[in-house]
């Protein structure tokens, strides 16, 4: 019988486009499966979005819908309505895709992610089993799931609760440490949270880009059977492989060839974080004050989203601009600032990198616990505070700042923390837990280890699928 074909529909977002990839590879090289990538958009697609899909091997394709229009949308509108509704307006072009490739290949699953769940409506037209990769934690999937119960259990805002959440298996949570979009659950993409978390049960599986021993309790809880809940399969840490985070266009992986061992604190918030220009002053000066060496990622700064760039990762005008005067000769020799964008995963692979200040996207994380890298947690927007919370509390592996009463991270505390990655006693113990967490993560990508396990089985379902 011919082999079967997945289509894999990403929301919008690099940070949701990388382990998709490699979740497709896997399915490609390991299991002889074909795949379309079927990209929805509200605008051409990004520079770093495209290099990446050019990138893949013939067996994965890519097919690009329409831009739909967002004219009728004010401008302050969430990023996870925006992300939805790209969704949602793009289902007739969905269809049209689907039609191609019902009578072309052997098309069984139709793959989406955190907030592609509405189209599964087309996938069910089509008889194809519908499932969701969550590209982030198992306690950020257990909150989707648990979020309906939640919603009826508590009446006010969660951030204003005086207990802590209890989300099954996961360490209890201040409610304003819970992911962005249920912060205010009168905006409509708190809305769309609910929803999505309510058809996550109309799937078929549920991939989450985690390992047991990262998440022991969240996962625990995930697997256990209940009626309504989809099977769980914990398949992590899926990160990005290749050349896909692009080339050193800046220089910085020769710079860092230069550079001690283990003596360079790389800092970077993702592809779409931003900080306000007074943070992007206090964090300037305290590098400078910390006396570490490092390799900043810096973007213009943005006053009111701290995830201004999500959508390109690309910085609209010259972030050097907006750093303290005399910065950059100052820092000379100790510290290399890049604009935009670095080759993430070969600066955290390189021996010279020490440390990692992360605004704690999930994908950076994982990509540390893969090259055992010890952490700053310096969260920004979506599930990154939840991220955080794990990181330091449970798994203590990251230092977190403190954030002062005028909603900084003042230049002290970032000097503080710093220093204490960078040459305290902390630090190594930190680091020495990363590194029990990296020969962790290479066992169940292994062979015979959990998550190639469990990605086995999903694969084994689909092969059956009539
Ligand atoms: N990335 C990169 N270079 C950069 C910034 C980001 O290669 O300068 C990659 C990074 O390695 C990761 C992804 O982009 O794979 C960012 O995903 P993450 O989940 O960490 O954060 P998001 O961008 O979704 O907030």
């Amino acid at each position: 019988m011919e082999a079967p074909h997945i289509a894999i529909v990403p929301s919008p977002g690099m940070g949701h486009l990388i382990p998709l990839v490699e979740f497709a590879k896997r399915l490609v090289f390991h299991h002889n499966l074909s795949v379309t990538f079927i990209m929805s958009s509200d605008g051409s697609p990004g520079k770093a979005q495209k290099l990446i899909l050019d990138d893949l091997p013939k067996s994965i394709s890519s097919v690009f819908l329409p831009p739909v229009s967002f004219d009728d949308l004010p401008d302050d509108v969430k990023i996870e309505t925006r992300i939805s509704l790209t969704v949602v307006r793009s289902l007739s072009y969905l269809r049209d895709t689907f039609k191609v490739l019902v009578a072309n290949t052997r098309l069984v699953a139709l793959v989406v992610d955190l907030f592609g769940t509405d189209a599964f409506d087309v996938a069910k037209e089509f008889d194809v089993s519908p499932y969701i990769f969550f590209p982030s934690t198992a306690m950020g999937l257990s909150v989707f799931l648990h979020l309906q119960k939640l919603d009826e259990e508590v009446s006010c805002e969660y951030r204003d609760l005086p207990e802590l959440v209890k989300i099954p298996g996961c360490v209890p949570i201040h409610g304003r440490d819970l992911l962005d979009p249920v912060q205010d659950r009168k905006n409509e993409a708190y809305r769309w949270l609910l929803h999505h978390g309510k058809r996550y049960s109309l799937a078929e599986g549920i991939m989450v880009n985690s390992f047991m021993e990262l998440e022991a309790g969240a996962i625990k809880a995930l697997m256990e059977e209940e009626s309504g809940k989809p099977p769980v399969y914990p398949i992590g840490p899926l990160i990005q492989t290749g050349s896909t985070s692009g080339a050193d266009g800046s220089g910085c992986l020769r710079w860092l060839d230069s550079q001690p061992r283990g003596s360079v604190l790389f800092v970077s918030f993702g592809s779409g974080g931003t900080l306000s220009h007074e943070q992007l002053n206090e964090l300037a000066s305290g590098l400078e004050m910390s006396e570490q060496r490092f390799l900043w990622v810096v973007r213009s700064p943005h006053e009111k989203a701290a995830n201004a760039t999500y959508f390109s990762a690309e910085s609209i005008k010259d972030p050097f601009d907006f750093l303290p005067e005399g910065f950059l000769e100052r820092t000379k020799g100790l510290g290399l600032v890049v604009p935009s964008w670095a080759p993430q995963i070969q600066v955290l692979s390189h021996g010279s990198t020490g440390g990692f200040l992360t605004h704690c996207g999930w994908n950076s994380v994982l990509e540390s616990v893969v090259h055992g890298m010890p952490l700053i947690a310096w969260p920004l927007y979506a599930e990154q505070k939840m991220n955080a919370v794990m990181l330091t509390e449970e798994l203590k592996v990251a230092l977190r700042p403190k954030v002062n009463e005028n909603g900084l991270v003042g230049r002290e505390e970032i000097t503080k923390v710093v220093k204490g990655l960078m040459e305290g006693e902390e630090g190594k113990k930190l680091r020495n837990r990363m590194r029990d967490l990296k020969d962790a993560s290479a066992e169940v990508l292994s062979e015979n280890g959990s998550s190639t396990k469990s990605l086995s089985d999903v694969v084994q379902k689909w092969k059956n699928h009539k």
